[in-house]
C-alpha cells in the first residue's frame, strides 16, 4: 500500500487497529520504511516496547538514510551478503531485546494505559456533605457497592440540599446527563444501606430518574453508563474485583425494607445494561497491552476450532476445503477470504503432487497418469535449445535422470 502520510491515516491505520482490536496492540509490529515505522508509533497502533521503542522494523529501502536508531527494534540495513551455505542473508540491527521473537512482555505505553488507580474514580464534581455520615469506617473494609435510584430528579447539589436536613448521604450521585458528583469520601461512612455494618463494608451510589412517578421513574441511558463505569472504577480501586451481582454490587433492597433501587435493580430493566456498562470498563481497564480480552480470545479460539475442525462436540465442523474451493472458483479466484485463498492454495499442492507422483492416486479424484519422463526430455532440450531452461517439472526430471546416471556409474 501507499505509505505517505495521508495514505497511513487515512487507510494503514484502520487495518492496524483493526489487528490490534483482535489480537491485542502487543502482538502487532510493522515492517516498512523509517516514517511509516515512526508513523505507526505515533498512532500508537503498534507494539510498545518502553523505553520510547515500539515493534517496527525499519528497511533500508525508501528510509533515505533513517536507520531508526531512536525508536525501531530492528534495522534491515545490509541487503543480500552471503550466509551459511551459500544462502543470500539479510543483515540486522537489533535496537531492543524484544524484536518479535517472542509475546511482548513490557505493557509500558506511550499513552501509560496502565490504570493509575489513585487517580479513579473519574468524578466530574465533588461537594463534601458537612454532615449525616460517619468519619472512618469502623475498622471494615470495603466490600461491595450498594445501587440505589433517587426517586427524584436530582442534582449532586439537590442531593446535598435534601442531606441537609433527612438524616442520609450516600458517596456518589449520578445525573441524569451522567455527570458524577462525590459528597462522601471512599474512607468515610455514608449512611445508605439502613444498616451500619452495610453502611460500613459499602460504597453507596445514587442514580437519579429521568422522570417521575406518572412516568414510573425511568433513568436515563447516560446515567446508567456512567453508574456502570464508576462502579467498575471503585471495583478496580478497592481491589474488589470484576463487577458481579451479589458478590460486589448489591442493591439497597436486599435490606427488605425498599424496593431501591427499582427498575435498576437485579430483574429490572435497566439492570443488565448497567451491569454490562459495569464489566466492559472493568475489562478495558484491567486489560493489559501485551494480554488480550476475554472476547478477543474467544474469537481466536473461535477460528482457531473452526479451522482444526471436530472440537465441542460438533460446535466447530472445521472448514470444508472442497466449500471453500467452491467459493473461490465461483468468484473467479479474486478477491479471496483468507480462508478460502488457503484452501486454494492448498487444493493446488495437493494437485501437483497428485500429478508428480501419478498413477499412484487414488481412484477418488480426478485421474493423474504423472508426467510422461520422455515427453519432459524432449520439451526440455527443445527449450534449452532456443536458450529457455524450461519448467519446474521439466528440471525435475533432468535432475532425477542426473541421479539415475550417477547410480549406474
Ligand atoms: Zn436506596
Amino acid at each position: 500500500m501507499s505509505t505517505t502520510r495521508t495514505a497511513v491515516p487515512n487507510t494503514a491505520v484502520h487495518y492496524f487497529k483493526a489487528a490490534a482490536d483482535v489480537l491485542g496492540r502487543q502482538r502487532v509490529g510493522i515492517y516498512g520504511h523509517s516514517r511509516a515505522v515512526a508513523w505507526a508509533q505515533e498512532d500508537g497502533v503498534v507494539a510498545d516496547l518502553g523505553g520510547g521503542r515500539c515493534l517496527g522494523w525499519v528497511t533500508r529501502s525508501w528510509s533515505q538514510g533513517e536507520t531508526g536508531s531512536g525508536y525501531a527494534a530492528l534495522y534491515q540495513g545490509t541487503h543480500n551478503v552471503s550466509g551459511p551455505s551459500g544462502v543470500q542473508v539479510d543483515v540486522n540491527t537489533v535496537y531492543a531485546a524484544q524484536w518479535g521473537q517472542a509475546p511482548i512482555t513490557t505493557t509500558t505505553t506511550k499513552e501509560t494505559t496502565t490504570v493509575d488507580v489513585s487517580a479513579l474514580p473519574h468524578v466530574d464534581q465533588t461537594l463534601w456533605l458537612n454532615r449525616h455520615y460517619t468519619p472512618g469506617r469502623g475498622g471494615q473494609a470495603i466490600k461491595y457497592i450498594v445501587r440505589h435510584h433517587n426517586a427524584g430528579m436530582l442534582t449532586t447539589q439537590g442531593c446535598w440540599d435534601v442531606w441537609q436536613s433527612r438524616e442520609a448521604s450516600a458517596h456518589y450521585q449520578v445525573e441524569q446527563s451522567g455527570r458524577i458528583g462525590q459528597l462522601v469520601r471512599d474512607t468515610d461512612t455514608a449512611w445508605h444501606a439502613a444498616n451500619l455494618l452495610r453502611n460500613q463494608q459499602s460504597i453507596g451510589i445514587e442514580h437519579a430518574n429521568s422522570g417521575g412517578a406518572t412516568a414510573d421513574w425511568p433513568i436515563s441511558d447516560a446515567t446508567i453508563q456512567a453508574g456502570g463505569r464508576l462502579a467498575a472504577e471503585l471495583c478496580l480501586k478497592h481491589g474488589l474485583g470484576r463487577p458481579e451481582f451479589g458478590k460486589n454490587i448489591r442493591d439497597h433492597k436486599e435490606t427488605g425494607s425498599t424496593a431501591c433501587p427499582y427498575h435498576l435493580a437485579a430483574g429490572g430493566k435497566y439492570h443488565a445494561a448497567w451491569m454490562k456498562a459495569a464489566q466492559d470498563h472493568y475489562d478495558t481497564l484491567t486489560s493489559q497491552e501485551d494480554d488480550m480480552t476475554p472476547d478477543q480470545s474467544a474469537k481466536l479460539d473461535a477460528i482457531y476450532n473452526q479451522m482444526a475442525g471436530g472440537f465441542e462436540n460438533g460446535k466447530y465442523p472445521g472448514f470444508d476445503i472442497n466449500k471453500l474451493w467452491e467459493a473461490a472458483a465461483a468468484k473467479g479466484f479474486r478477491r479471496l477470504t483468507m480462508m478460502e485463498a488457503v484452501a486454494v492454495s492448498t487444493r493446488a499442492s495437493i494437485l501437483i503432487f497428485d500429478q508428480l507422483v501419478g498413477p499412484e492416486k487414488d481412484a477418488k479424484g480426478p485421474s493423474f497418469t504423472g508426467w510422461d519422463p520422455d515427453d519432459l526430455r524432449a520439451s526440455l532440450a527443445a527449450k534449452l535449445a532456443a536458450g529457455d531452461n524450461g519448467t519446474i517439472a521439466e528440471q525435475l526430471q533432468a535432475l532425477v535422470d542426473g541421479m539415475a546416471t550417477k547410480k549406474e556409474a
